[in-house]
């Protein structure tokens, strides 16, 4: 495919989209009802329902049965952990495979033309992004990930929190379904915000943001301490009426959907076409770090003037706020 005609390529060799990032319909007002429903589709594929299958999937097929998760064993929490860590290995491999190690469409839609593992650096273990991201996931982030699901399981097998049925609540499950990405984004914000402390930052989340060039093993390369505020998105299904499939689907959302905004590229090409990643506002916290906190489905960045839509005025809007708080530090 013909990258530029959805985007340009800049002297570096990174492309960028042409259209402008949009945040989501859903919370204008007057309501656009037209608008949403054209947003829709892009909202539900192809990621939300993947997670959605793919909590199903588990659900019914490999994760451990009720009435043993009742008692907290060593034999089936190994077993779940051994799950979760064959499950993200594959996932993300498939993407880092097919992208950044066998390359397979070059640098086609690649916000940055450089390959991560090209520059060796020291700020990563085995100055490699690449296996320093998989000591960070597979040694912290899946077993926190894990951790949390063994709770809520636990708590869900032995009657602790409300279980609706899908049979009796329908149009509720479905509807919490559907807000639970929204859900997942408001925690996220409030969780990236805090994160962005000077203290938290120089601690715990610098070690995210030293993949300043992500690539999909980057998604869960965090400090254990991020690990364990960013899961904690799924702790609302011990609060609230829920079911166990969709706190699953939280926690996949969460796990397998950290993927999504560190895919790099903005499409993915499959034969003649290709489907949209959604990578893009993620990316630019990557390169930017003090824009986009969230991805845009809801207007918060907005409210608090740090979304970055990809255009030369929201740069020039940044370069300003930067510039303004520079002046600021220099004042006192
Ligand atoms: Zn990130
Ligand atoms: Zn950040």
């Amino acid at each position: 495919m013909d990258d530029l005609q959805h985007g340009t390529r800049n002297k570096r060799g990174d492309w960028a989209p042409s259209r402008a990032l949009q945040i989501s319909p859903l919370f204008t007002f007057p309501p656009r009802p037209i608008k949403i429903l054209k947003w829709l589709p892009g909202y539900l594929l192809p990621w939300n329902v993947l997670f959605m299958a793919s909590a199903v999937v588990f659900w019914h097929f490999l994760m451990p049965d009720f009435a043993t998760m009742q008692h907290l064993a060593l034999g089936w929490v190994l077993r779940l952990l051994a799950l979760n860590m064959s499950a993200i290995f594959v996932f993300y491999a498939v993407f880092e495979a097919r992208l950044y190690i066998r390359r397979r469409q070059g640098t086609r839609f690649k916000y940055n033309a450089r390959f991560p593992d090209d520059t060796k650096s020291d700020v990563f273990f085995f100055k490699r992004q690449s296996l320093d991201s998989l000591v960070w996931c597979f040694g912290f982030g899946v077993p926190i990930w894990t951790a949390y699901q063994v709770g809520v399981f636990w708590a869900f097998a032995n009657g602790y929190v409300q279980w609706v049925s899908f049979s009796g609540n329908l149009w509720y499950l479905l509807a919490l379904g559907f807000v639970l990405p929204i859900w997942h984004e408001l925690h996220f914000f409030c969780v990236h915000r805090l994160i962005h402390t000077p203290f938290l930052y120089k601690w715990v989340h610098s070690v995210h943001h030293n993949s300043v060039n992500p690539s999909p093993f980057s998604s869960l390369a965090m400090h254990p301490v991020e690990h364990i505020l960013y899961f904690s998105s799924v702790l609302l299904h011990l609060i609230i009426p829920s079911n166990p499939i969709l706190a699953l689907y939280q926690m996949h959302f969460a796990g397998f959907g950290a993927m999504v905004g560190h895919i790099g590229f903005d499409k993915i090409e499959v034969g003649q076409g290709g489907f949209d990643t959604h990578a893009y506002s993620h990316y630019l916290h990557h390169k930017y770090f003090e824009v986009n906190y969230g991805d845009g489905l809801m207007p918060l960045d907005k409210l608090f003037g740090t979304w970055h839509d990809g255009t030369p005025e929201a740069e020039a809007q940044m370069d300003a706020r930067f510039k303004r708080r520079v002046a600021r530090m220099n004042r006192t």
